[in-house]
């Protein structure tokens, strides 16, 4: 494995002067004609995890986190999310690294919920702590949850997660539907590890009442920790999903997390979804921005540049410089990313700091 030091997030540029000057006109509207309503928010670049393909144990020494100075305080994610939210996004992903090992999460989540034009506030999480966090993040606001499941075998699961302990999941997964939740529960869909299992996968969320998804392995980390021969496509999961549920009547099956149409009936008449990021991607619908646990906003999953807004707000910049930041980082948003599965077209920051 090539040298990998995480979780730098690429290059962030801070903007200067150019701050000052006329609000632009719709500072969520990019120049595809796409409109933002959706925000991700990595709350920690730490995890209790060390999945093989975002962030493997193997790292050792190498895993290097943002010292706690450089993470936005609650007051500053509250300040720039309500700016956001001014400009029309709607909902709100908490995410990590593992956004349940924030200390306060509930707080945060509960804060971000009251802000005025806020309407969903969602999660994803590994599931580890779950089992006590589930309720409470349910009463502070957080109306769905995608949990991340990769495997039913709990051997497996360890060594894939490297710390992970499946029943601990599974409770979680419990908690979270007793607590109301909407629940999905993505699976990274790889093969030698769970390709044997996407139909029980299936069967295990639907047994829960939950959507399962599977999501195409994506080559972040410059590709240093991406393997292409483990990568299954979209096609051959749907594939093996039919050869056992039977034909799957819905023609397009490319479907991200805000997309209309989030998933696609099996012939039992239970939702399936595929993010079928690499190859079938539904860039030309993107509706999101990313917001690092230290303030870089990034417009693409796939491309490394990014803007600061934490420098805005530590700088002494108002809320309109934080206006004419986002606007900045709309603009520059790319037509699309270009991963290949060859690896090819990686981006250099790593899953753990930008939160999937
Ligand atoms: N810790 C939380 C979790 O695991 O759900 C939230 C953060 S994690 C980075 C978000 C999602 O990204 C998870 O569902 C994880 O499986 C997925 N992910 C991480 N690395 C990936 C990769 N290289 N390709 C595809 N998905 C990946
Ligand atoms: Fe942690 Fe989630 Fe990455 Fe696994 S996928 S190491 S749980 S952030």
């Amino acid at each position: 494995m090539a040298h990998v030091h995480l979780p730098v997030v690429g290059s962030v540029a801070s903007l200067g002067g150019e701050t000052a000057g006329a609000l632009p006109q719709d500072p969520l509207l990019d120049n595809f004609s796409r409109k933002i309503r959706y925000l991700r928010v990595s709350v920690t670049d730490r995890c209790n995890y060390r999945c093989s393909y975002c962030m493997p144990e193997e790292l050792g020494d190498q895993l290097v986190f943002e010292p706690r100075s450089a993470v936005l305080s609650f007051e500053e994610l509250e300040r720039l999310i309500a700016v956001f939210a001014r400009l029309g996004v709607r909902k709100i992903r908490l995410t990590g690294g593992e956004p349940t090992v924030r200390k306060g999460i509930v707080e945060l989540a509960q804060r971000i919920a009251a802000l005025p034009g806020i309407e969903q506030v969602v999660m994803t999480s590994n599931g580890h702590l779950l089992g006590e966090l589930a309720a409470p993040l349910a009463a502070a606001g957080v109306s769905a949850i995608n949990i991340s499941i990769d495997t039913l075998d709990a051997g497996k699961f360890h060594a894939l997660t490297g710390r992970g302990d499946l029943a601990r999941v599974l409770a979680g997964v419990d908690a979270a539907v007793t607590a109301g939740m909407r629940v999905k529960l993505n699976a990274v869909a790889l093969r030698g590890v769970n390709d044997g299992e996407l139909v029980a996968l299936c069967e295990y969320a639907w047994s829960r009442g939950a959507v399962p998804r599977f999501i195409e392995h994506m080559p972040m980390s410059a590709g240093a920790i991406y393997e292409p021969a483990r990568g299954i496509s979209a096609h051959a999961i749907r594939t093996a999903l039919e050869a056992e549920l039977g034909p799957l009547p819905a023609r397009y099956w490319s479907v991200s997390g805000s997309v209309s149409g989030q998933g696609r009936a099996s012939a039992t008449g239970r939702e399936v979804g595929i993010i079928s990021a690499m190859t079938e991607h539904f860039c030309d619908h993107c509706n999101r921005l990313r917001l690092t646990a230290t303030g870089a906003l990034h417009a693409c999953l796939g491309h490394d540049d990014a803007i600061s807004l934490r420098d805005v707000i530590r700088g002494g910049g108002s809320d309109d410089d934080v206006v004419r930041a986002i606007a900045a980082a709309v603009t520059g948003k790319r037509a699309g990313h270009v991963f290949d599965r060859s690896g090819a077209g990686a981006p250099q920051k790593h899953m753990i700091g930008i939160g999937g």
